[in-house]
């Protein structure tokens, strides 16, 4: 019969058939069973449990009931535990009571269930009452079983339970739970068995095993809850895992002012400082901390009241973060002065805190910098780069009075938006109506998370820094401010309230998650500096050292790149190739010098030029724009002194410096109409001209290298200005590298027809201006005709860049500036692709042309330097790709290099050829907890 359930000592039994991985371990009995079954090991004080696989999980949802032998199993895995704690399930003398949770391979906080105190009843309560001889934490511990059984297996709405509470704490005029006397709560339980009789028409049931088995089938179920399902999608984990259930000996936090409850981090999950963040609550159950229902105290102040226990704590947590060498989120529970840990994980953090965490760690040794390097994400560094509040924007807001209150900075950045005050609101507006909402509530529950994630930010007026709300806003990297008491929410009036400011569902606020500071009305962002951000700098430093290395890549081909990839950035303007430079780009991949034409006093020169009716007159307004862009070129030729800049030759159809058809049409219509004369013959020989020059296609017609041949006036001024920049600034002292690049290529005939022509241009200029400077020309590949002709295209072109948005267009057939609003996302929804081609690459087809333009291109020349300067360029799976079939380098968007740095250094760790391998194992797989073994030995041989 297969084996469904696993004791708390039955670790070795599960490597067994997880043949030995820690991940299969995690994948069997999930990631919160796994790392109690190696505290237990590692002899961390952990009350005895048991675990029910994901497979069991998995059978009961295709079955729809417990598959056949684990219900004896939970029964007979009970037993054990009744021997090991010498306590007895539904006794009326000395009785064990579990608590029921769910714990999938990959954490998922606070989207499945808990159900806590299984096993109290009646006679139970009446039989605890007598051994514990404190009545009011029995009655307590039973109202809270009724509460969650109710909520959670039978799917009573919570208000059913809240508002009898709040109207008999009303009664008796209390403010706090602490007020509760023993009679107190023992009324509440019977008000509440009464509205779970009435909203589920049963009995709250008798029957310790019934409880057991409906609370283990209720985890099972809550697999495929909405809130888990929706977090699954968002974390890309997989709906086939299933959730394992743990079934762990109850000990109390809320039997007397000797026994506590508490979470904490081993480093501050916001900001990544190496201090241990938490906070406990004196006399009270697990969940009371975690919802942030009542204002915990800081973990640190537990050492005043209970300095043994503490003195443990810190050493245990200590040992566990550098046996699983990563910052842990841990749970505790003091009993009558014993120390118990319930839960460690792997704690979530923001992307400040994941940055920090990861270079401290390194620093202390506690990993290699290789391994801080791939512990942070792409879109953690990205997180990083989002806009800020403006601090002189923040006083004057204060100034001008619109100061709202302060909170706990749970999770950093800086929010604008429109309140509501529920999830399903705060959702729906974001959705519907595309505005920027911030969620408000007094605190958050798992049911919210829909409305955290639509929302650009989420402020509570209760809970800590562990509070539900901070949690998952930290994971999400969604701005987050918690605890700012000042605000009163009125959630039946939807309004709030501070002092005497009271604001609308629909009223603007700025919410500062990494101050904790709220403000009325919208602040200004601003960007942040990447040079003051000293951990993220030494991070992309590392990642630069490794993509660097020589050796990274697998492909081992004549010309190929034996070292990692390069980032360069897409920069058209000084300024931006500054940016860049700062960002760490080494080189600027695409210039698109039209953009220059677009200025306001070139556009008329364009325009004449483009009129011009003879060469001569069309090179008579190229003389005068050749200074302007000779400037355009000088300064980033400047900018980028060193470093290799390519700038592609003129490449849109004409039409786009034009007026617009239509618009022109008008205008001459309505001159008609008004009888205007004035200026209407020179209208109506524009409109003529813009007439004559529309294309079906623009897209595919009278653009790039096809315009150079059927105008070549253009880019000869081109090419001749950039020398011209070129041998100015070498003449400055500046060292230059420019690379012409070619658009549009679809045949080598093209670059046959125009290169030497340009080439003589810039040797007459060298020689006019006696200096000499190495200069390359090469092409984009942006038709599928150029990548299978790469061999013959690369006798002519030094290099090759990959312009994938026109690549993407031209494989698949779709028009990038219509397919997306049309049916990509039709098409995505669908399966028929599996991501939006124009953001990843489609390395099946636009990756394979890559590939082979690669590969043939080097057989031809081998020096032949590859990259990518397509949007392409900046997304990181699609640098991986890069990587793997050769690139030399990726070029993207100044505010993408931090991100493709970052990404180019992953994929050269993920790709590291087999025999060269540097990272090491992580040692968090390694099973066996000598280091805590110790440190408990340690501990216990001081007491
Ligand atoms: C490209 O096609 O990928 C490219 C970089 O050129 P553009 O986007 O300017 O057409
Ligand atoms: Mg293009």
């Amino acid at each position: 019969m297969s084996k469904w359930v696993y004791l708390y000592n039955e670790v070795k039994e599960v490597e067994k058939r997880a043949g030995g991985s820690w991940d299969g371990v995690k994948s069997i009995v999930g990631g919160k069973g796994a790392g109690l079954m190696d505290m237990t090991r590692a002899n961390v004080p952990v009350p005895p449990f048991f675990t029910v696989t994901t497979e069991a999980c998995n059978a009961y949802q295709k079955a729809g009931k417990f598959p056949a032998g684990l219900w004896e199993q939970e029964l007979t895995a009970l037993k054990a535990i009744e021997k090991k704690t010498g306590k007895k399930f539904g006794d009326k003398k000395n009785p064990l009571l579990v608590s029921c949770r769910s714990g999938a391979k990959f954490s998922m906080p606070g989207m499945m269930n808990t159900i806590l105190n299984i096993g109290l009843t009646d006679v139970v309560a009446e039989g605890m009452i007598k051994e514990t001889g404190n009545d009011r934490f029995v009655w307590d511990s039973y109202r809270r079983l009724v509460e969650m059984f109710g909520t959670v297996v039978m799917d009573i709405e919570d208000e059913a339970f809240e508002h009898p509470l709040a109207s008999f704490k009303e009664k008796k005029g209390y403010k706090l739970d602490i007020e509760m006397r023993a009679e107190d709560w023992k009324e509440v339980v019977g008000i509440y068995k009464e509205a779970y009789k009435q909203a589920c028409g049963q009995e709250f049931p008798q029957d310790p095993n019934k409880q057991l088995a409906l609370a283990t089938e209720a985890v099972f179920k809550s697999w495929n809850g909405k809130r888990a399902v929706a977090y699954r999608r968002k974390e890309g984990i997989s709906d086939t895992l299933g959730t394992a259930v743990n079934i762990c000996t109850m000990v109390f936090g809320n039997m007397g002012d000797d026994c506590a409850t508490g979470v904490a981090f081993t480093r501050n999950p916001s900001t990544g400082e190496k201090v241990m963040m938490g906070e406990y609550l004196l006399n009270a159950q697990g969940e009371d901390v975690v919802a942030g229902i009542r204002n915990a105290d800081e973990v640190a102040n537990l050492k005043k009241y209970m300095p043994k226990a503490y003195k443990q704590f810190m050493e245990i947590t200590a040992r566990l973060e550098k046996h699983y060498t990563d910052m842990q989120d841990v749970e505790f529970t003091i009993e009558r002065g014993t120390l118990w840990m319930l839960q460690t994980r792997v704690g979530k953090r923001t992307a400040k805190a994941a940055v920090k965490i990861a270079v401290d760690m390194a620093n202390e040794g506690l990993i290699t910098r290789d391994q801080a390097v791939q512990r942070v994400t792409p879109d953690q560094v990205d997180a990083l780069l989002h806009p800020q509040f403006d601090d002189a924007a923040m006083n004057l807001a204060e100034k001008e009075g619109k100061f709202l209150a302060k909170g706990v900075n749970a999770s950093p950045g800086a929010a604008v938006g429109q309140i509501y005050f529920d999830a399903d609101k705060a959702e729906q507006y974001a959705k519907e109506h595309k505005q920027d909402t911030i969620m408000v509530r007094p605190f958050t529950k798992p049911d919210d998370v829909h409305g955290m994630i639509a929302a650009k930010g989420v402020l509570t007026s209760e809970g800590g820094a562990t509070s539900h709300a901070a949690v998952v806003a930290r994971q999400f990297g969604i701005p987050c401010v918690v605890g700012a008491s000042a605000i009163k929410i009125d959630l039946e009036k939807r309004v709030m309230h501070v002092g005497e400011t009271v604001l609308n569902e629909g009223d603007w606020i700025s919410v500062d998650g990494t101050t904790g500071k709220v403000f009325a009305g919208k602040i200004p962002t601003s960007e942040p500096s990447l040079e003051e951000q000293k951990e993220l700098m030494t991070l992309l430093k590392w990642a630069d050292e490794i993509s660097a290395r020589k050796n990274v890549r697998e492909e081992v081909r004549p010309g190929y790149p034996t070292r990692g990839l390069q980032v360069w950035a897409n920069a058209d303007y000084p300024k931006d190739a500054r940016r860049a430079r700062s960002y760490g780009a080494v080189g600027i991949g695409l210039c698109r010098t039209e953009h220059m034409f677009f200025e306001p006093e070139r556009l008329p020169i364009v325009q004449r030029m483009i009129l011009a009716e003879s060469s001569e007159a069309r090179t008579d307004a190229l003389n005068l724009l050749l200074p302007h862009q000779r400037k355009d070129f000088d300064g980033l030729f400047e900018a980028m002194d060193g470093f290799p800049v390519i700038i592609r030759l003129i490449d849109p159809p004409l039409h786009e410096f034009m007026p617009d058809e239509e618009k022109l049409m008008e205008e001459v219509i309505t001159m008609h109409v008004k009888g205007e004369t004035e200026g209407l013959e020179e209208k109506e020989k524009l409109l003529a001209a813009v007439k004559g020059m529309h294309e079906s296609n623009p897209m595919m017609g009278l653009r790039g290298v096809r315009l150079s041949i059927s105008m070549p006036e253009i880019v000869e001024m081109q090419v001749r200005a950039i020398f011209e920049a070129a041998a100015d600034c070498t003449l400055r002292g500046v060292k230059v590298k420019p690379e012409i690049m070619i658009p549009l290529t679809g045949t080598v005939k093209e670059l046959e027809w125009i290169q030497p022509r340009l080439e003589r241009i810039g040797k007459a200029v060298m020689s006019e201006k006696k200096v000499k400077f190495a200069y390359k020309f090469g092409t984009m590949i942006e038709i599928p005709r150029a990548a299978v002709t790469a061999d013959h295209i690369a006798t002519k072109a030094q290099f090759f860049s990959f312009g994938t948005n026109d690549l993407t267009q031209m494989t698949f057939g779709y028009s990038r500036d219509d397919a997306e609003r049309n049916f990509l996302i039709t098409y995505v929804q669908e399966g028929i692709l599996v991501k939006n081609p124009f953001q990843t690459l489609d390395r099946n087809g636009v990756g394979k042309l890559m590939k082979n333009a690669i590969f043939e291109g080097r057989a031809a020349r081998p020096e032949l330097e590859v990259g990518i300067c397509g949007e392409h360029g900046g997304d990181p799976e699609s640098i991986e790709w890069c990587h793997m079939i050769g690139n030399n380098y990726v070029s993207c968007s100044p505010f993408r290099v931090p991100v493709a740095r970052l990404a180019a250094a992953h994929a050269a760790l993920n790709h590291m050829p087999v025999k060269k391998a540097v990272t090491k194992k992580p040692a968090a797989k390694k099973p066996v907890k000598k280091v805590v073994k110790k440190a408990v030995k340690k501990v216990a041989k001081k007491k």
